[in-house]
């Protein structure tokens, strides 16, 4: 029994996942949202028919987007997540003890709502003292705050609806301006099979604006062909320049020092995205 999900990435090609059932199925004020339990990757969270994060592997993404930027940087005090409202970046964010807040901006309260009550595992970590949340739009956000962030995380959707904005060169522009002189940027950037273009695009815009502009990959099997790409600007540390005594002992499942360095390595094709 079951019904199956396609998340369509072409007319041609998708991803696959049976249903057990369907908690909620709603339009928000943004988009549409479903969360359902799948019969193999535990309780999973969609917005716009698309996957966003799912139990089973949702640590790949999350401990990706945090801890590269988090461990480049040698003291990271004040921290964004630009969306990212299930939680799973800040859950992250945490683990690091020179955090003193962490900001998390998504425009759709109800994500970070049912993110609560269907993903407890992602999204546990929201209420935490240090944590500040806010509902609103994270282009807005990045508007008006300069030389506030350490880091800053963009953990959108795809662009399209409400994240369209999260995309340009103004934008970067603003994360530019909201960071520190010394501050670091990390946004999802899609996958080098169907979104060859936007990963280009984002890596020339990126470069006119941070002086160290560096893309990584991660492997995550519930996100459309599974290799995941992940845009790094830096005003002055190197990802790749961090010393060994950094690594401070943290719990994953997927990030180690080894794969810090290791996921800077790309592949022929995807290098040449970043040309
Ligand atoms: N990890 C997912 C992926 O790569 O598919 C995305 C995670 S999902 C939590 C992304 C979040 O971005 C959504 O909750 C959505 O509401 C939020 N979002 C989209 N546009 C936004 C905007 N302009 N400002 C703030 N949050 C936004």
């Amino acid at each position: 029994m079951g019904i199956w999900f396609t998340e369509k990435q072409t007319e041609n090609f998708g991803i696959t996942a049976k249903i057990n059932r369907t908690y909620v199925s709603e339009q928000t004020d943004f988009q549409k949202l479903d969360m359902v339990e799948t019969a193999e990757w535990g309780n999973m969270l969609l917005l716009d028919d698309m996957v966003m994060t799912t139990e089973k592997d949702e640590f790949v993404y999350h401990e990706m987007v945090a801890h590269i930027p988090l461990f480049t940087h040698p003291n990271p005090k004040h921290v964004l997540v630009v969306g990212g409202g299930d939680g799973g970046v800040i859950r992250e964010v945490l683990k690091h003890k020179s955090v003193e807040k962490a900001v998390l901006v998504d425009i759709d309260g109800k994500v970070i709502e049912y993110s609560k009550q269907y993903l407890p595992s992602i999204a546990g970590k929201l209420e935490d003292p240090r944590v500040e949340v806010k509902v609103g739009d994270g282009f807005m956000h990045i508007a008006e705050s300069e030389n506030a962030y350490d880091v800053i995380m963009v953990d959108s959707t795809e662009p399209v609806g409400p994240a369209v904005n999260l995309f340009t060169k103004g934008f970067y522009a603003g994360i530019s301006k909201a960071l520190k002189e010394d501050g670091i940027f990390v946004a999802q950037s899609d996958n080098p099979w169907f979104k060859a273009d936007l990963i280009r695009q984002v890596q020339q815009d990126v470069k006119e604006i941070f002086p160290i502009t560096k893309l990584y990959l991660a492997n995550i099997p519930t996100y459309p062909s599974g290799l995941w790409a992940f845009t790094l600007g830096s005003k002055k540390y190197h990802p790749l320049e961090v010393s060994e005594e950094r690594f401070a002992e943290i719990d994953t499942k997927y990030y180690t020092k080894e794969i810090h360095f290791a996921s800077f390595v790309l592949p022929k094709f995807v290098q040449d995205l970043t040309k």
